[in-house]
């Protein structure tokens, strides 16, 4: 206008500072130009301990944020544009995620630093307009503490303490499905109860110590010599039980004899010299099972370890009729 090369010599300013007006407007209300919320969220995806990967409707990475970068040991911004399926080559468990679609959960474990962690992985859609996705968003939640915290209660609630040999409660657990199989399967199966002698005595006479060394001792032998497929626990103080699968009641004596001079030929090491023990054995079995439950069993096992400390202990006696039965 100035020069005088505007058109039929009009200020075209006012109409321009219009125009742009409306574009600004158009900016700020449609578009949340200057919002500060959408930093706000930036910032938030930045910051978050979850790491998010965001693919677009080809499953091509959009973006990720720095936690999904230090996940996947990628750089960030090199990943865009790439195909999920190549960003996640070592990670089978999230590419098979991916490949389910949105929405998938699954817990998923990678590779790191300082051994595998694990994560809670989810995948979700992300909705666009009219209903068609826009793409989805991987999300991973650390839960590696969790996961070995689940573990370490699982193993303080199944295991025993002093022994390190199944817990009561979990070995009735496992042995109530060992029993159903046994019935199902025809098969034979054979339960143990051995209970050291004279405990007491090693306790008054080399203190409660020396008990505890030679309870892990038998333990730890008795724990050699059975089969990966046989259960053991510590039934009570300085009680064990033992579950056979597969045995009758005389390969069950057998089994027995061979704990019992496993535990008679123990020398324990303790300040008050070389500690010996023995312990007395009650079994119990049947080629079939029929209804029996594993409390009847044990009911059986602990007469016939009564027995046998009747009897002068260090020994072993099966249950009733089965002490003169045959396994054929
Ligand atoms: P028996 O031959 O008739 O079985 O005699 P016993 O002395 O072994 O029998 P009793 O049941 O009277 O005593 C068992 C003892 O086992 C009593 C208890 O002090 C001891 N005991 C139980 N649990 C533990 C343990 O965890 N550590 C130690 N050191 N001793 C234990
Ligand atoms: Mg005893
Ligand atoms: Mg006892």
């Amino acid at each position: 206008y100035l020069s005088g090369a505007s058109l039929y010599g009009l200020d075209i300013a006012p109409l321009g500072l219009a125009l742009s007006g409306a574009i600004f407007a158009w900016g700020l209300f449609r578009h949340r130009l200057f919002d500060l919320g959408l930093i706000a969220y930036e910032r938030i995806f930045e910051g978050m301990r979850e790491g998010i990967l965001v693919l677009d409707r080809k499953e091509r990475v959009v973006g990720m944020n720095p936690a999904m970068a230090r996940i996947l040991r990628r750089a960030g911004p090199d990943s865009a544009g790439k195909r999920a399926r190549d960003l996640l080559v070592g990670n089978a468990d999230l590419a098979a995620l991916i490949d389910r679609g949105p929405p998938a959960a699954a817990d998923v474990s990678m590779p790191a630093e300082g051994g595998e962690r694990q994560y809670e992985a989810s995948l979700s859609a992300i909705p666009g307009r009219g209903g068609k996705p826009l793409g989805s968003i991987v999300s991973l939640n650390d839960i590696t503490l969790r996961v070995a915290l689940a573990e370490r209660l699982e193993a303080l609630a199944t295991v025993d303490g002093l022994t390190g040999v199944a817990n009561r409660r979990a070995f009735l657990e496992s042995a109530d499905r060992e029993l159903r199989r046994a019935r199902r399967l025809g098969t034979p199966v054979s339960a143990l109860i051995l209970d050291l002698d004279e405990f007491k005595k090693v306790n008054d006479t080399f203190g409660h110590a020396a008990g505890d060394a030679v309870l892990k001792a038998a333990a730890g032998a008795c724990a050699r010599r059975l089969r990966s497929t046989d259960l053991f626990c510590r039934y009570g103080g300085e009680e064990f039980a033992v579950l056979l699968p597969g045995l009758g009641p005389r390969e069950a004596a057998a089994a027995a004899e061979r704990l019992r001079s496993a535990i008679a030929s123990l020398g324990v090491d303790s300040p008050g010299g070389t500690l010996r023990a023995t312990a007395s054995f009650g079994c119990t079995g049947r080629f079939r099972l029929g209804e029996e439950t594993m409390d009847e069993l044990l009911r059986e096992a602990d007469e016939a370890l009564y027995k046998a400390k009747a009897a002068g202990r260090d020994r072993v006696e099966a249950y009733g009729p089965a002490a003169s039965g045959t396994d054929a």
